[in-house]
């Protein structure tokens, strides 16, 4: 295939999922694999605006470690996909540009906030795309869209040339259809990076290829669900059974609470983060400069920020601020260590956690737009824990409703144990 054909052909495909915010470039016969990235990892040669306004116009002079540990590896970067302003959001549709399109129903959401990743590993040919989850943007995008999506140990890729949402929280995963090729590039983007003193060297991303046997899966996981997710996910669990695994009902109290508290953590960091974003170094700079600094900045932020940013903006401040900051944040911190805790003491007994990834099934723009602010975030109850522990987890797809939407599932296995997690992939698959 030409450049022309194939550069043609990913035009057309655009043009009905909207999942790239910028894409191009040239490819040869030697090129030995195309790869999507989210929006919000820098890159060369594609504008990067983390789904927001506020950076149109940034066209980074760097790649983001994981971008360019792929091109090394013979990869080839086609397109920055659509997401959540900044990563917030469930359904990507807090997008300022495009928002992605469900491939099974045109009228549905991709999920997010990696949603344009998700799209583009599920649409096209041998596809792998990187994306990034701080509250379950890999996962829930990956069960709406019915494809494979791994979120590594918090440290084991380097988040050096992403934008941060929660510096605490932000790790970069990998979505494709073939499992395969979740083991064959998590190891390509892993490792020690001088330039984030956050990411590990060791323990290895040893690939042994083993299996489970025990899973662990928390009684209070299957309540509130869907009965479509139920269905697919009690089917899996039997799947599962006659793989050799033993399924455990268990008790996890502490889960309930790790979605509050994650909503507090996320928060708080990402007003922090959004701090930077002052009109004057990255992206828009056309503020009216007669105007003092605090009357600039808040014009500037007030024109270029979308809603769902300024929601943040004031949650995390007010969670941060004298007098509140032991009732909420200090608070969210020892919730943060009981879920730790939680996984810890199942993870003696049993090789993974296993929750269905999402309640529902991708749901239609229409009844997204309906939705109050809290009970979006509600959506994310069983994709928030893992990412409050840092342990790695994995989205496989597991089923269909009724009309044909697919339903996925989350193993969760402790640090550094990504390999149980990709052996299971490539088994299920
Ligand atoms: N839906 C969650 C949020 O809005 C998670 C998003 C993410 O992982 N970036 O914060």
């Amino acid at each position: 295939m030409s450049d022309k054909d194939t550069l043609s052909r990913l035009k057309e495909i655009n043009s009905v999922y909207g999942m790239f915010h910028d894409f191009g470039g040239e490819w040869t016969d030697d090129t030995k694999f195309l790869f999507s990235a989210k929006d919000n990892l820098t890159s060369i040669g594609f504008e990067t605006c983390a789904g927001s306004k506020i950076l149109e116009g940034y066209r980074p002079v760097f790649d983001a470690t994981a971008i360019a540990k792929m091109k090394a590896a013979g990869g080839k970067l086609v397109g920055k996909t659509n997401m959540d302003e900044f990563g917030f959001g469930t359904f990507s549709a807090n997008s300022a540009f495009e928002v992605p399109k469900n491939p099974f129903d045109l009228d549905r959401s991709c999920g997010g906030s990696s949603g344009g990743s998700a799209c583009a590993a599920a649409v096209l040919e041998d596809h792998v795309s990187l994306g990034v989850s701080t509250g379950g943007s890999v996962c829930c995008p990956a069960s709406f869209c019915g494809t494979y999506g791994i979120v590594p140990t918090y440290g084991r890729v380097s988040r050096y040339g992403l934008i941060d949402y929660g510096n605490s929280l932000d790790k970069i995963g990998l979505l494709a259809m073939d499992p395969h090729k979740l083991s064959e590039y998590l190891p390509v983007i892993s490792g020690r990076d001088p330039k984030d003193p956050t990411s590990c060297a060791q323990p290895d991303l040893k690939l042994e290829h083993r299996k489970m046997t025990s899973v662990a899966v928390p009684k209070e996981a299957v309540e509130g669900i869907s009965d479509d997710v139920l269905r697919a996910f009690e089917d899996a669990l039997e799947r599962l059974k006659g793989m050799g695994i033993d399924v455990e009902y268990v008790d996890m109290p502490y889960l309930k609470y790790a979605m509050p508290a994650y909503y507090i953590l996320a928060t708080s960091e990402a007003s922090t983060n959004l701090a930077r974003y002052c009109g004057m170094r990255y992206g828009h700079q056309d503020g009216d400069l007669t105007l003092g600094f605090d009357e600039y900045f808040t014009s500037f932020r007030t024109e270029y920020f979308g809603d769902e940013a300024k929601r943040r903006i004031l949650l995390g401040t007010y969670t941060r601020m004298e007098g509140f900051r032991d009732r909420y944040y200090a608070k969210a911190l020892q919730v943060r260590l009981g879920v730790i805790d939680a996984y810890k003491t199942q993870f003696k007994d049993h090789d993974a956690v296993l929750t269905p990834t999402m309640p529902f099934v991708s749901p239609r723009f229409e009844d997204i737009s309906a939705m109050s602010p809290v009970e979006n975030y509600k959506a994310d109850f069983l994709t928030v824990p893992p990412n409050l522990a840092g342990t790695p987890h994995l989205n496989c797809p597991c089923g269909y409703d009724g009309n044909g939407m697919p339903i996925g599932m989350q193993f969760v296995t402790d640090h550094w144990n990504e390999d149980q997690l990709l052996t299971m992939a490539e088994e299920w698959d």
